[in-house]
């Protein structure tokens, strides 16, 4: 993925409203936080960020047609109820909602989404 400056510094701008949202670097004794306990707290945000970012992207993405093609067999499948998906992912667990559909030859649901 290649970003422009601009979107690069528009992600900088990020990257200092979390440090914000963080806080302060010492404890509430006044002792400095460890290296590895500063490392903790950007992974925590850091996981948090991406979850949420993949799940406004996933549900963006979810196709809205009356039919769409079987992964399996290639044949039109029918739009069905929207079904909970979950995704277990590198950085925590995303959770969304899209429509499923149906394959009468094959018999089995699917999500073109994710064939
Ligand atoms: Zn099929």
């Amino acid at each position: 993925m290649d970003l422009s400056a601009e979107k690069q510094r528009r992600l900088r701008e990020l990257v200092v409203e979390a440090k914000e949202i963080l806080g302060g670097c010492l404890h509430p004794d006044g002792r400095p936080k460890t290296f590895a306990e500063l490392e903790e707290e950007c992974i925590q945000v850091g996981d948090r960020f991406t979850t949420q970012l993949l799940l406004g992207r996933v549900a963006e993405r979810a196709p809205d047609a009356p039919s769409a093609d079987c992964p399996t067999c290639g044949r039109r499948g029918e739009r069905g109820p929207e079904e909970p998906r979950i995704l277990q992912t590198d950085r925590g667990e995303v959770g969304w909602s899209e429509p499923a559909y149906y394959c009468r030859s094959c018999r089995r649901s699917f999500f073109p989404s994710f064939g």
